[in-house]
Order: structure tokens, then sequence, then C-alpha cells
């Protein structure tokens, strides 16, 4: 992936694409939160996934809304909650 940013750094858990139905423009291809398309924890359509699971893309959406640095932080705090989620279903 590449990225503007120089903070965020994508660590590839494929958390994202198992929560899905968090996201509105998303949700129609998952089921039970896991997007149809990721397959063995990567993307099978990855050179033509939506402009929604692009970093870069995203953040061109966002941009009037909020800066460079915020995008990069705020992604940084969601992809620890998302791993966290991973984290809570694991039974001890
Ligand atoms: S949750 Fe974050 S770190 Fe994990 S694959 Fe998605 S973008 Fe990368
Ligand atoms: S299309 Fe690919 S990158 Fe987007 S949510 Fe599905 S598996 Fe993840």
């Amino acid at each position: 992936m590449t990225c503007k940013s120089k903070q965020f750094n994508c660590v590839s858990c494929g958390e994202c694409c198992r929560h899905i139905h968090l996201v509105e423009g998303l949700k129609h291809l998952q089921t039970n939160g896991v997007c149809k398309y990721l397959v063995n924890n990567e993307c099978i359509i990855y050179e033509n996934r939506p402009d929604l699971c692009k970093y870069d893309a995203l953040y061109e959406m966002l941009k009037e809304q909020i800066s460079l640095e915020d995008y990069d932080r705020l992604s940084v705090v969601y992809c620890e909650q998302l791993q966290n989620f991973k984290k809570d279903s694991v039974p001890q």
C-alpha cells in the first residue's frame, strides 16, 4: 500500500475487513460483518477494492473535514480498537 501518511502503519491484521457492518458504504459486502472478498486474511480484489478501503482515496473524500495529521492519528486509534475486538473475542 502506498500512503501519503508517514505515521500510519497497517499491520495487515484484516480486522477492518471483518467489521464492515460498521461502514455504511461497505456493509452490502458482508456476512456476519466479514467482507466476502476477505479470503485467508487477504483481499482477493485488492487492485479493484472500493475507494472506501483505500487509505489515500478515503482521505481524499474526507480532506475538507479533517487534517491528514488527525486522519493518521484517528486511523491508529481505530485500528487499535479493531484489534482489541479480536483479542476480546479470544476465549481465555
Ligand atoms: S485494522 Fe488497521 S492495521 Fe488491521 S488491516 Fe485494517 S487498516 Fe490494517
Ligand atoms: S474489499 Fe477487500 S479491502 Fe475492502 S473490506 Fe473487502 S476484503 Fe477488505
